[in-house]
């Protein structure tokens, strides 16, 4: 299938300018000039175009029968059927992901391409009223896959805007994704910092700002976008939190895998009597300490410890809270994972109070929430108690799951109220 000529035309013009960054003279510039005219083009083995047909974003390494025109990692590809036809752009990168699908259209992606995506993502998020209001100033404009945009996310913190990059492809956009959403939230960003995650760098692409301070549902919190962890603060945790708040009146609680509070800061506003905080992260609890005193609680105790290590000599409380990181970071961990949350939360069954409640997560892509709810039954019958599903947790309407392309939902949770 030929390019129509407009087409071609801009995607040498990018092409030059992309060069002309790169380049040391005219001399070189013209000979990418010529190299440049077609864009790369990956060709599929018979019958592995289904994926694409079906919406999916990836194209695996073994899925690929040629390449023409060496891409180099991060570089914009077309992928066609072994018959010719054309299936989606993308963006190419070494290692078994070959391709991260940005369009099932042939597009070029110049800074017209990224305003709109912006503006498409913003726009869901303005249906549904995700998007801030007097209670709530912090939410994800960009769910990777979730919005079609494998390798990127946006979250905004009042008028700072983090990017995390996770593919090549993205980091070199950052650029025209950045004023893209500038453009989508006119008036509104004043600093963005640049997060890539494979080099485990940042920068500020405008201004910069530490420790921003955010509502969410009527609480304050401070974000450290350059020193936190992922973009700063965990917005997914939003519904849960506030879920969770509705159950600790008069309650202990022990918030484990704290970081900067999240939940504590809830469950005290809410009139919790007193709340445990337990973190690896020195760094995460000094920070939970300005969260409380943002929000004027004191009934409170920060402990740098290790959960499991901390759990040993622990007490029991009314309410205890397990919201641990990804303990299967690929498919190979999983089945290590599924007997760490079993542990982990039999342990914490045993600090539960009869007639209390256990919240626990899991965030990890790899383990999916029938694997999760199997385990935690495991726990109930290791820690000998009984427990009821009284709520699931998911997360919230800001981190989308793509319904043809399912790897992206990762956060799965109960509330079990333990005899
Ligand atoms: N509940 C938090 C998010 C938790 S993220 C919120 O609502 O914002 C997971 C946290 O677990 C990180 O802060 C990390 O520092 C901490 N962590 C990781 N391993 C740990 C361990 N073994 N013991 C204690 N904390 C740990």
């Amino acid at each position: 299938m030929g390019l129509p000529a407009k087409v071609t035309r801009r995607r040498i013009r990018k092409a030059v300018l992309y060069r002309n960054f790169n380049s040391t003279g005219p001399q070189r510039l013209r000979v990418s000039i010529f190299v440049a005219v077609s864009v790369p083009r990956i060709t599929l083995k018979p019958g592995k175009e289904m994926p694409l047909l079906r919406k999916h974003l990836w194209v695996f390494s073994g899925a690929i029968e040629r390449i023409e025109g060496e891409p180099r990692n991060g570089d914009v590809v077309d992928v066609y059927d072994h018959q010719g036809s054309f299936l989606a752009t993308g963006h190419y990168e070494d290692g078994s992901i070959a391709v991260r699908i940005i369009s099932f259209r042939q597009v070029l992606p110049d800074a017209g391409f990224w305003n709109q995506r912006m503006s498409r993502a913003l726009a869901y998020r303005e249906t549904f009223g995700i998007m801030g209001d007097a209670r709530t100033n912090a939410w994800r404009l960009v769910h990777a896959e979730g919005d079609g945009l494998p390798g990127l996310v946006v979250d905004i913190f009042s008028d700072l805007a983090v990017i995390e990059t996770h593919s090549t492809g993205m980091t070199r956009s950052v650029g025209d994704i950045a004023e893209g959403l500038k453009a989508a939230l006119p008036g509104r960003i004043q600093t963005i910092y640049h997060r890539e995650v494979k080099a485990e760098k940042g920068a500020w692409l405008l201004g910069d700002a530490r420790d921003v301070a955010i509502i969410e549902n009527g609480r304050q919190f401070l974000v450290d976008a350059e020193g936190g962890q992922k973009t700063g603060f965990f917005l997914d945790q939003r519904d849960n939190r506030q879920f969770v708040s509705l159950a600790v009146k008069d309650k202990s609680v022990l918030d484990a895998f704290s970081y900067t509070g999240g939940f504590a800061v809830y469950a005290l506003s809410a009139g919790a009597r007193q709340a445990d905080c337990i973190d690896s992260s020195a760094r995460a609890l000094e920070l939970l300490k300005e969260n409380m005193k943002l929000n004027g609680l004191t009934s409170f105790t920060p402990h740098v410890a290790d959960v499991g290590l901390f759990l040993k000599s622990a007490g029991t409380y009314d309410i205890v809270i397990v919201d641990p990181p990804p303990l299967a970071r690929n498919r190979v961990a999983v089945r290590a994972a599924l007997k760490r949350y079993r542990s982990l939360n039999a342990e914490a069954l045993r600090h539960v109070e009869r007639g209390g409640m256990l919240f626990t997560f899991s965030c990890s892509q790899h383990v999916d929430r029938d694997s999760f709810e199997h385990v935690i039954r495991s726990a109930v019958l290791d820690a000998g108690r009984e427990a009821r599903v009284f709520h699931r947790f998911a997360q919230p309407a800001d981190h989308p799951v793509n319904m043809l392309h399912p790897e992206v939902e990762y956060l799965k949770g109960v509330a079990l109220p333990v005899d």
